[in-house]
C-alpha cells in the first residue's frame, strides 16, 4: 500500500503538469471505486484550473479555482498516470491494463491524467470550497510540516505509536523510526521520555526524506507517477528483515517481528529499549 513518501512521490511527479493547469476534459468511467464517485465530478472538473497540488497525510489535494478540491486516495494499488497525447500516441507500460482507467482528464496542454486502480480501493471524491473533508478532519500533526514538534508528538503520544497518531506514517517507517532513535516498539508511549520524544521526531522526518528521495518504496503496486520504481526498500533496516542480523555494528541482535494492532513491527531487541 502506497505510504506517505510513495504518495508524495506521487505528488511531485504531477505538480509540473498540473499546477496552473486548465482541466479542459473529464471522464468518469465507472460509477464508483470504494465509495460511489460524485455524481457532479465530471462537470466540476471541467474547465477547473488547478492552481495548487497539496498532499495531507496519504491524500492528494488539486485546488481547484472557485471550485473547491478534489481529493484523492491511492488506496491499495491506484496509480497516477501521466501521458502525452501531443503525438496522437503515447507507450505505457503494458501491466498497466487500460480497463483499470476509471477517472480521465486532459489538460489544456494535452496531458492526459488517469486514475488507474486494478484494486478499486482508491478514492476520488470533491470538497466543497472553504470546506474540510471528513476524512482529513481527524487527522495528527503532518509530519513533514513545521507543526510536527516534539510537543506536537508528545501530545499525540496518548497511545501506541502508530499511523493514526502521525498522519500517514505507516508502519514501514515507524519501525525504521524506532529502530534509529533506539525505542522498543512495545513500550508503551507514555514511558518515551522528552529527549526521546524529540530525537524520534528527527529520525522520523529523516526516514521520510530519505524515502521520498529515493522516490518511495516500491512494495506491491506502487510506482511514481513517472512508471519508475522506488528504491527505499533497499535501505531497510529492520522493517522485512525478521530473523536477519541487525545491521547495527557489532551488535549481536536479530530483528524481531511482532504484531500490533493487526500491524507488524520490526526491531531489534539488544539496540531497542
Ligand atoms: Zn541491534
Amino acid at each position: 500500500m502506497p505510504e506517505l513518501p510513495e504518495v508524495e512521490t506521487v505528488r511531485r511527479g504531477l505538480e509540473p503538469h498540473l499546477e496552473g493547469r486548465v482541466i479542459a476534459r473529464a471522464e468518469a468511467r465507472r460509477p464508483d471505486l470504494r465509495w460511489p464517485l460524485p455524481p457532479d465530478l465530471v462537470q466540476v472538473l471541467t474547465g477547473a484550473r488547478v492552481v495548487a497540488l497539496r498532499r495531507r497525510s496519504k491524500y492528494i489535494l488539486a485546488e481547484l479555482e472557485h471550485r473547491g478540491s478534489l481529493l484523492l486516495h491511492l488506496g491499495m494499488s491506484g496509480r497516477m498516470l501521466i501521458e502525452d497525447e501531443s503525438q496522437g500516441a503515447f507507450h505505457r507500460d503494458p501491466a498497466i491494463l487500460p480497463r483499470h482507467d476509471h477517472v480521465v482528464f486532459w489538460t489544456d496542454r494535452g496531458t492526459r491524467i488517469t486514475f488507474n486502480d486494478a484494486r478499486r480501493f482508491g478514492m476520488v471524491d470533491l470538497v466543497a470550497p472553504g470546506a474540510t473533508h471528513p476524512l482529513l478532519a481527524h487527522l495528527g500533526p503532518e509530519p513533514l510540516s513545521d507543526a510536527f514538534t516534539p510537543e506536537a508528538l508528545a501530545a499525540a503520544l496518548a497511545g501506541r505509536l502508530d499511523q493514526r497518531i502521525v498522519a500517514g506514517l505507516g508502519n514501514i517507517y515507524v519501525s525504521e523510526a524506532l529502530y534509529r532513535a533506539g525505542i522498543d516498539p512495545r513500550r508503551l508511549a507514555g514511558t518515551v521520555s522528552a529527549p526521546e520524544t524529540a530525537a524520534l521526531v528527527g529520525h522520523i522526518r529523516a526516514v521520510l526524506e530519505e524515502a521520498i528521495a529515493a522516490g518511495g518504496s516500491s512494495l506491491r503496486d506502487h510506482r511514481q507517477a513517472t512508471g519508475e520504481l522506488g528504491y527505499f526498500q533497499h535501505s531497510f533496516r529492520v522493517y522485512g528483515r525478521e530473523g536477519a542480523p541487525c545491521p547495527a555494528p557489532g551488535c549481536a541482535g536479530v530483528v524481531q517481528r511482532i504484531v500490533q494492532s493487526g500491524r507488524s513491527s520490526f526491531f531489534c531487541p539488544l539496540c531497542q529499549q
